[in-house]
């Protein structure tokens, strides 16, 4: 069945570490091994053993009009026939930095980069640079790419120095990344104290998307915007994941939050890399080449990608985000009772066009609360909803997506599919 698959993975794993270029596609987490993917079409991924799967991973987010959309196509290829990069400015650029300033309430300029690391890491580069101060608040399993600052654990879950996340990241790059367990803004507010002075910036997922779907409580997101504006830090929201989904404004538009700047990428490139980050013009202005700080691409604003995002954005703005929503959660529900009625204990937490499935019976609202999910169950969710062509995301720690085009049949087999998974 997964016979192609297994062949290709054992060839990848003699020339590729793991086999994979980003390490959860490894699917390790789950005991499994990937499926290679051949075709993906609307809401369907078709793999090389001829099998075809409801896909609620849509490439970890970008892929919210579906695979292979006419519109996204065509401008790709329409772009592709005058030539793939010219690292010289191009109107596309321009038309998509117009639609990004023109969705993202606080926006006013942005630069395009290829990533989402790269976004992030440049934004905390500017922070640093626009307040002259070093150290950045970050969240426990909060993600924002992998760039070196970001890669901290903390030892015990409290308000701590950081340690080294990963090897490969000396201790000294992370001293200054303070960590703080999601939605405790008390913590965020004992570090301003103890650190009046040096705190260049607070970084967040104003919805976390990368530990499973964690919802902001009541009043932390505004406590973030006040205690960042009373000690002269910056509020960066990280909305790669959040931006366009949430709402085309991103999270910032649905909670009427007003950060400093914005970090974006996945929909953004419409399924090619492209990654952003932007804010206010008082503090893109330092950006190179108007201002200082260096910041760079050979490939970044590449014409291509720049007309898969802008194929992509002006499609959106045609959609139903309300719809979409009221589909997600009518879906999480019936799943979630599929899955009680198993006598398992879950939480299925849904916020707009997305969903998570933690399978304990612990209230999740920060990553310690996350970590209670029990793995061996979701692992056999995972492995019995896959043998019947529906393909999760491998791990409770990631988010579960829709797109536009999921269709009340796909919905009807999952939910079919729920209900024959036994534990
Ligand atoms: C995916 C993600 C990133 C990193 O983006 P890449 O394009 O994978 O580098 C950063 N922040 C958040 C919130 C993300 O979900």
């Amino acid at each position: 069945m997964e016979d192609r698959s297994q062949e290709l993975f054992a060839r990848a794993r003699e020339v590729i570490p793991g086999g994979v270029n980003s390490p959860v596609r490894a699917c390790h987490n789950v005991q499994s091994s990937p499926l290679f993917i051949e075709r993906g079409c609307g809401s369907h991924l078709f793999d090389v053993d001829g099998g075809e799967y409801i896909d609620f991973v849509l490439s970890w987010g970008p892929m919210i009009l579906g695979h292979n959309d006419s519109d996204v196509t065509s401008a790709i290829q329409k772009a592709a026939a005058c030539g793939t990069s010219y690292g010289a400015p191009c109107e596309a650029e321009v038309a998509l930095a117009a639609e990004v300033v023109s969705a993202i309430p606080s926006l006013e300029m942005v630069r395009m980069v290829n990533s989402g690391t790269e976004a992030t890491m440049s934004a905390l580069r500017l922070a640093r640079a626009c307040t002259k101060r070093e150290k950045v608040i970050k969240f426990v399993g909060c993600y924002h790419g992998h760039a070196d600052p970001f890669l901290a654990a903390a030892g015990s879950g409290l308000a701590t120095f950081s340690i080294p996340g990963t090897p490969g990241v000396p201790a000294h790059v992370v001293a200054d990344t303070l960590l703080v367990p999601y939605n405790d803004l008390e913590q965020v507010k004992a570090i301003f104290q103890r650190f009046p002075q040096e705190i260049a910036c607070v970084i967040v997922e104003p919805v976390a998307c990368n530990m499973g779907l964690v919802l902001p409580e009541e009043g932390f997101l505004a406590g973030l915007r006040d205690l960042t504006q009373a000690y002269g830090a910056l509020l960066i929201f990280d909305e790669v994941i959040t931006g366009f989904r949430l709402a085309l404004g991103g999270a910032q538009s649905r909670y009427a939050i007003d950060p400093d700047l914005t970090t974006l990428g996945k929909i953004i490139g419409g399924g090619l890399p492209v990654g952003a980050f932007g804010g206010k013009r008082c503090y893109m202005e330092h950006i190179a080449p108007l201002g200082e700080v260096y910041q760079a691409g050979t490939l970044s604003g590449n014409p291509l990608a720049m007309a898969a995002g802008l194929a992509t954005l002006r499609k959106l703005k045609t959609k139903d985000y309300a719809a979409l929503e009221s589909r997600t959660q009518n879906f999480a529900q019936e799943l979630a009772a599929i899955l009680r009625a198993k006598d398992v204990p879950v939480q299925v937490p849904t916020l707009a066009s997305m969903f998570s499935v933690f399978f304990t019976s612990t209230p999740v609202k920060d990553f310690a609360t996350a970590k209670t999910a029990d793995q061996a169950l979701f692992t056999t969710f995972y492995k019995q909803m896959r043998a019947q062509g529906i393909y999760l995301a491998p791990s409770s720690f990631e988010t579960g997506m829709l797109s536009f085009v999921h269709s009340e049949e796909d919905f009807a087999r999952t939910l079919e599919a729920a209900s024959k998974v036994r534990f």
